[in-house]
């Protein structure tokens, strides 16, 4: 019989790696109270409608890549491919603008999505996603962007180059949607089978596309910041002018439109060199539009999700993995010393020390062997001897001292050798 195994583009984070998730989840969330951005925990499926509608019928999303199927009552779902739609119908669902439409959340966790998988790029990944709702000025995309690049420079990413562009809106983007038309016309045969149909149904999405064909026939596509209108010019100047002020240097990138539907207005991704094919770590951008497409009220919104697969990669190529191990291991010899060293262990475990003991009897020898293997930075042996005395030895596994331990007060001489030196 063969043994199972998980399903391909789905992969499990182990231990080792799940510590260094960890820690990233740590500076992010401090990262993103510090900017008043408030934890929300959504479920991970949702009505098919939800995304059809939000990102649009005419992306690689929804014409390809979701996880969808009919529940045993008939009801089609969808396994999220994007956090932000769920964070809006949330928002909507409790009527939450109607105390307050300012609203800054943050949301981490797992997304799906049936791509080709390959290095930095998974069937099921994680997000951190960050929305601010409510707000029309390019001041909160800015703030997006500048809590982007403290993020990554907390954790130590030091070749981060925010990517933005303006993708206009509904009274400017028609006119930029003819030129790329016009221009498109002549170089129809330089195109992939999929780009030739999305001339019919969303012509932008052809600047996005990653057939190096059709990267290289678009290559002189007319910029879409050349038809913004008077007010998405004057948007998009404000960011810049912000961006300038506060030091951060970033790219002005004509083709970055974005895999999903409702974005307006601001769009930025986060690259790096570090990551090679699949560069972009977070991308996000404006979507004034998508509240109302979704049957709320006209209300602005901004957002962005970073890739939490590929910061993890980042991260770890920029450090050894370092195994933490506990700071006691209690090598009890022979049942006697069993009984009366596991209480101590449960006492330190609930105190919030990590203690590790084997609950079989085993030789000194190999208590020793499992204390290294472990990591430990001391052990506390307890034999015969050692309990005629009624005291212990602990010994140090680095500098190899030993000191006594009075086994009628071990819990609080072993609390307090192993705070004296950290
Ligand atoms: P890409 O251009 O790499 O396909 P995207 O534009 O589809 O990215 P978004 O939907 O904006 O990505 O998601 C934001 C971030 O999530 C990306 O910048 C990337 O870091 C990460 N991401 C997207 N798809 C995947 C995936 N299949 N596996 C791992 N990470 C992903
Ligand atoms: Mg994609």
């Amino acid at each position: 019989m063969t043994s199972i195994r998980s399903i391909k583009g789905f992969k499990d984070i182990l231990p080792g790696e799940a510590a260094l998730w960890q820690s990233i989840e740590k500076t992010a969330t401090e990262v993103l109270g510090a900017f008043g951005f408030r934890e929300i925990r959504l479920p991970i499926l949702e009505k098919t409608e939800l995304f059809a509608r939000s990102i649009g019928e005419a992306t690689d999303i929804v014409e390809k890549e979701m996880y969808t199927f009919t529940d045993r009552s008939g009801d089609l779902l969808t396994l999220r491919p994007e956090a932000t739609a769920a964070v809006v119908r949330a928002y909507l669902q409790h009527k939450i603008y109607a105390q307050d439409p300012v609203q800054k959340y943050y949301t981490i966790g797992p997304m799906f999505r049936r791509e080709r998988p390959q290095k930095g790029r998974y069937r099921q990944f994680y997000q951190i996603n960050a929305e601010i709702f409510g707000v029309g000025s390019p001041y909160a995309d800015v703030q997006l962007i500048v809590m982007l690049v403290d993020l990554l420079e907390r954790l130590g990413v030091t070749d981060a180059q925010p990517h933005v562009n303006s993708l206009g809106c509904p009274a400017c983007r028609p006119d930029f949607r003819r030129a790329l038309l016009d221009f498109l016309a002549a170089r129809e045969e330089r195109l992939c089978a999929d780009c030739l149909r999305r001339r019919e149904t969303n012509p932008l999405r052809i600047l996005d596309c990653k057939v190096p064909g059709c990267r290289e026939a678009t290559r002189d596509a007319p910029a879409l910041s050349r038809f913004l209108c008077a007010e998405c010019r004057s948007h998009f100047d404000i960011l810049q002018g912000a961006l300038d002020a506060l030091g951060i240097a970033y790219l002005i990138d004509n083709r970055l439109v974005r895999g999903l539907d409702y974005y307006s207005r601001t769009t930025f991704e986060i690259q790096t060199s570090a990551l090679g094919a699949q560069s972009a770590v977070a991308g996000g951008g404006r979507y004034d539009g998508l509240m109302k497409t979704l049957g709320g009220p006209d209300i602005p919104a901004t957002g962005f999700a970073i890739g939490f697969d590929r910061l993890a990669e980042i991260v770890a190529a920029g450090k050894g993995t370092e195994t933490p191990g506990p700071l006691v291991f209690i090598a009890a010899l022979g049942a006697e010393a069993q009984a009366r060293a596991f209480p101590w262990l449960a006492a330190l475990n609930r105190s919030g020390i990590w203690a590790d003991m084997l609950f079989e009897d085993k030789s000194l020898k190999s208590q020793m062997k499992r204390a290294g293997k472990l990591g430990a930075r001391k052990v506390l042996i307890i034999g015969e001897n050692e309990l005629a005395a009624n005291t212990g030895q602990l010994r140090d596994m680095t500098t190899r001292e030993q000191v006594p331990v009075s086994l009628d007060r071990a819990v609080e001489e072993l609390r307090r050798h192993l705070g004296a030196d950290g």
